[in-house]
């Protein structure tokens, strides 16, 4: 089967969350199980970029609104990355450093799904699948079967998954000009709430949706941003996916990132070490137990809690356990952040930003990995986590509640708690440091979670079979 991934995110190229792991490791898998999947995004002048060689296969002008812009197909030459890559270069619009939040992305976004599909109606191509992620790409199940200019491709099934249903790219109905001519009769279906919501216009007219997780498709219909009705009423057409990880890449025996590379065999020492470097480097003591936390530095994760989290441990455990946290987002976490590791140096720090490194460094060093997401989708850190040995404590949600088992239950190995409370967090804490005073239970577990299976081998045939079940 050919099939088109349409992404704004894909690692190693662009990264800021899950959406670029998955992008830049499904479609590997998909090829490497017979099949010819291949990923198209907006250009980014990024380090990946500018470092690698790519050819112009395609070249045209689009017109949004008024304007009308020039744009390129650009492939990268040695399909390096296991699938082919595209990116859609326009000068002016789709050029730029960062991947979100520049005062025109709805035009950048609209841009990106108006010139992937002008290249391949032009160019004569065709697809099996068209496989759109989050709401960047939702507009185009809609123009495929409402647009007569997109007739030729009206046949090609569309599938979309939803990385993060709290995000829907709305705008209002004074940019309806940006899109094409389209059917009079069907621009109810762009329709949620008075505006033009892409995710849901997907949700509407894709052939079928999936998460990535099952929890995650259930909880959409209870907390999505206002979607809640749409997802109820459109459940039939939903499927939950767990996210696979790329084993490759994240392998602690072979995590070129990694200051010592272990494997099962060697987990308790192999992570001391990392843990030695990372305390060194952060002014952290490695005879304590070591609470990571990694991401975005926003609600969804729970990251205002994470203050008061590390407050309250630490004053009730003042000589017991370190902190090592790395994101960026909400200004104000970040403060109240930067403020506690002045407040609590030699116990706890604070690396405000992304660095790819670092966080491949504190799954290795960490003990344990805290999550206390109000909302997540799938979460990869805590997969992540369990492949470098690394105990997580989760909330009790969307993808968390399906890949994590606790200790105290049969097989368990990470920390659940149930709400999302300072209080329940700590005294999930309170487990962890009892946890890791027993040796014997604490090597036990990290064999236990190191040997698990989250690579892409069974997700991605559960996407073949998801493709399968379109053909006409
Ligand atoms: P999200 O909702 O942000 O997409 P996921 O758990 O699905 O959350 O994926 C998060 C991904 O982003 C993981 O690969 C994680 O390691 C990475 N990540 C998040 N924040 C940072 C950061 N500040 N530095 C490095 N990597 C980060």
């Amino acid at each position: 089967m050919k099939i088109f991934h349409l992404s704004a995110e894909c690692y190693p190229v662009a990264k800021v969350g899950g959406l670029g792991d998955v992008v830049g490791s499904l479609p590997k898998y998909l090829n490497q199980a017979g099949h010819h999947a291949s990923v198209v995004m907006p250009f980014y002048n990024r380090k990946f970029t500018r470092e690698n060689e790519f050819d112009i296969v395609f070249e045209a002008s689009t017109r949004l609104g008024h304007r009308r812009y020039d744009f390129q197909v650009l492939k990268e030459r040695t399909n390096k990355l296991g699938f082919e890559l595209f990116l859609i270069k326009a000068p002016g619009l789709l050029d730029r450093e960062n991947v979100y939040s520049y005062p025109d992305e709805t035009e950048q976004f609209i841009f990106f799904q108006l010139a992937f599909l002008d290249w391949l109606t032009w160019s004569q191509q065709t697809a099996d699948v068209i496989h759109c992620h989050d709401h960047h790409s939702g507009l185009v199940p809609f123009l495929l079967y409402h647009s007569s200019l997109y007739r030729r491709l009206s046949k090609i099934p569309t599938v979309l998954t939803i990385h993060n249903g709290q995000y829907h790219g709305a705008f209002s109905w004074d940019k309806f000009n940006y899109l094409p001519e389209i059917d009079a009769t069907q621009t109810g279906l762009l329709d949620w709430r008075g505006g033009i919501n892409p995710l849901a216009a997907a949700v509407k007219c894709a052939w079928k949706y999936s998460t990535v997780s099952p929890s995650y498709l259930h909880e959409l219909t209870i907390q999505s941003n206002g979607l809640e009705y749409l997802f109820y009423i459109e459940a039939q057409k939903g499927v939950g996916i767990i996210n696979g990880i790329d084993t490759q890449v994240w392998n602690p025996e072979t995590d070129p990132m990694l200051f010592n590379k272990y494997n099962a065999k060697q987990v308790d020492k192999g992570k001391q070490k990392n843990k030695e470097a990372l305390c060194q480097r952060f002014r952290l003591d490695p005879s304590k137990p070591l609470f990571g936390f990694i991401g975005r530095l926003v609600d969804e994760k729970g990251a205002d809690l994470l203050p008061g989290i590390i407050r309250r441990s630490l004053d009730d455990h003042p000589d017991e356990i370190n902190f090592l946290i790395l994101g960026s987002g909400d200004a104000d976490v970040e403060l109240q952040l930067t403020q506690l590791k002045d407040q609590f140096a030699g116990k706890c720090d604070v690396f405000i930003g992304y660095d790819e490194e670092l966080a491949h460094c504190v799954y290795a060093g960490a003990d344990f990995l805290l999550m206390p997401s109000r909302v997540e989708p799938c979460g990869l850190n805590q997969l992540y986590s369990l492949r470098y040995g690394t105990v997580p404590i989760v909330r009790n949600t969307g993808g968390l509640k399906d890949t994590v088992i606790d200790f105290g239950d049969e097989g368990g190995y990470g920390i659940k708690f149930n709400h999302d409370t300072i209080i329940e967090a700590c005294q999930a804490i309170k487990r962890a440091i009892t946890l890791y005073q027993n040796t014997t239970h604490l090597q036990l577990l990290r064999k236990r979670m190191m040997a698990l299976d989250f690579s892409w081998d069974k997700s991605a045939k559960e996407y073949i079979n998801l493709y399968e079940s379109l053909k006409l």
